[in-house]
């Protein structure tokens, strides 16, 4: 599924005003009935650009192949007695795998010719503390007393993504500890000015972490991955650049925060994480990060830990309607939200895992720090940059407003969410990286008026949900994609309602 954007899902009363249609269908936020153009599937097309499979129709003889073969001046390297006649054919000097798989079609001989696609392990990354279970908003599978699969699917995420190396992050925070043997290879450097990032308070390019939440949100986003040491980053590699605009006691003005954004958007950053926030309106914060918005960058901010709703207590940056801010409250390993989380059905967009936090520490070079008095929407929002990074990373052409999307409209619901935020969802990393889940009307069949086609990336499993209102949704049917990345639905349960709400989601 996808949202149109933050102003749309908040704009709804303006869709529910169009009753002339008689199919309603919608992925939240936005009317399905075309295939987003900017929705490539996540397919994997990678094949080896010199060579291809063969097989030849029953009854072919071998010396029609090989006569063939010789006119294209080429040598079988395989030949696979087991499978047919599968062969393994390099390709023509010059010539390209398309059109070698076109002349082997037209000769009339083979059953099919196609590339030698690549496949890939999955990725388990090595780095002890994700091994052990600690990292559970990871990878949950009921370690701690938790629910298993409450968490963002970070190892199915990551057979699709693990590298955002060529996306800077700023971090707006303590500082980061850039010497720590879990972070170094991930913090960015200056080329031109020297250092790893801005120290607002110093006026330097050096923005050591003196206090140690800097080092520890770094650590989530983006600690290093599969390099045997601590733990991982929701992204494994990319590049982390602090802005120092908080002291050693946790404390720091707008006048440097709005220092560090502009050194952010001066100096290629993609992303901000803003772990921070007051419950105090700025005009020169929320003009800093609408600059930003221009500069097409992501501002993920946290929610607070007041348990407040702020909606009605507004709490800034999160708070701010500009649409590259991205809020984030914080859940628990059973997929609850943490009642120290500040909400808001209009204010924060989305939850993450924010509770018996783990990460990397300031204090040495191999130092980290974690446990259940670890916790807070601080470490949540790491999680949604980190998401981002990887996204913006895979997705390269879309504008900020796409990828926010694609990670908002991936999140998985759940009720005891509904009303807490935007998307009444918590982060899905599997989901931000793969293809939505689209709807689009078929003709009506028979007695069945509502009749659609799902579309996803091939083999996924999708859940059709119904909704007669737009507020509670009701699961009426789970297939799985086809090899073409869709299935068709009729609904033939609609009891004669004239007007129906349907949505995609994905099965978990
Ligand atoms: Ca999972
Ligand atoms: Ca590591």
């Amino acid at each position: 599924m996808t949202f149109n954007n933050r102003q749309s899902t908040r704009n709804f009363p303006s869709l529910v005003g169009t009753v002339f249609c008689s199919v309603w269908l919608m992925t939240v936020g936005g009317w399905c009935g075309s295939v987003r153009a900017n929705a490539p599937g996540d397919v994997r097309t990678e094949y080896h650009p010199g060579r291809i499979l063969i097989q030849a129709r029953p009854g072919v003889r071998g010396e029609s192949l090989a006569s063939l073969h010789g006119t294209r001046k080429v040598k079988v390297l395989i030949s696979i007695r087991g499978q047919g006649a599968l062969q393994l054919v390099p390709l023509e000097p010059g010539e390209s795998v398309p059109v070698a798989i076109k002349r082997y079609e037209e000769s009339g001989w083979v059953v099919f010719a196609e590339p030698d696609y690549a496949r890939h392990l999955a990725l388990t990354p090595n780095d002890p503390k994700y091994t052990e279970g600690t990292l559970w908003g990871l990878n949950n599978y009921g370690q701690g007393g938790g629910t298993p699969d409450a968490d963002i699917d970070a190892p199915e995420a990551w057979d699709i993504r693990t590298s955002a190396s060529n996306i800077v992050v700023a971090v707006l925070d303590t500082g980061i500890r850039r010497t720590h043997e879990d972070l170094a290879a991930n913090v960015w450097t200056n080329s031109t000015l020297g250092g790893f990032g801005w120290n607002a308070l110093a006026g330097t390019t050096s923005p050591a972490d003196d206090e140690g939440h800097g080092s520890l949100v770094s650590g989530v986003l983006g600690a290093v991955g599969n390099n045997g040491k601590g733990v991982t980053g929701v992204a494994w590699s990319v590049q982390i650049m602090a802005g120092k605009c908080f002291n050693s006691q946790r404390l720091g003005y707008d006048s440097d925060i709005i220092v560090c954004i502009d050194f952010a958007r001066t100096n290629g950053a993609k992303v901000i994480n803003a772990s921070l926030g007051a419950y105090a309106y700025s005009q020169s914060l929320s003009n800093a990060i609408f600059e930003a918005r221009q500069a097409g960058i992501i501002f993920v901010a946290s929610s607070g830990n007041d348990g407040n709703d702020i909606d009605a207590n507004p709490y800034y940056p999160a708070g701010f309607d500009i649409d590259n801010i991205v809020s984030v409250g914080f859940t628990t390993r059973d997929d609850t939200a943490d009642p120290r989380s500040n909400y808001g059905a209009r204010n924060v967009d989305l939850m993450a895992p924010g509770t018996s936090m783990y990460s990397t520490f300031f204090a040495a070079d191999n130092s980290y720090l974690g446990g259940s008095f670890l916790y807070g929407s601080s470490l949540a929002a790491p999680y949604v940059t980190g998401a981002f990074a990887l996204a913006l990373a895979k997705f390269p052409g879309e504008t900020h407003q796409q990828i926010i999307q694609r990670v908002l409209g991936g999140v998985d619901r759940f009720p005891s969410l509904s009303g807490k935020c935007v998307t009444g969802g918590r982060l899905n990393l599997r989901n931000a990286l793969s293809a939505p889940i689209l709807l689009s009307p078929l003709a009506a069949t028979g007695v069945h008026p509502f009749h659609f086609r799902v579309s996803s990336s091939p083999n996924r499993s999708c859940i059709v949900e119904s909704s007669p209102d737009l507020a509670t949704w009701t699961p009426v049917f789970t297939n799985t994609t086809a090899g073409d990345g869709t299935f068709d639905y009729a609904d033939t349960d609609s009891g004669g309602a004239l007007r129906r709400f349907y949505r995609g989601v994905s099965a978990q």
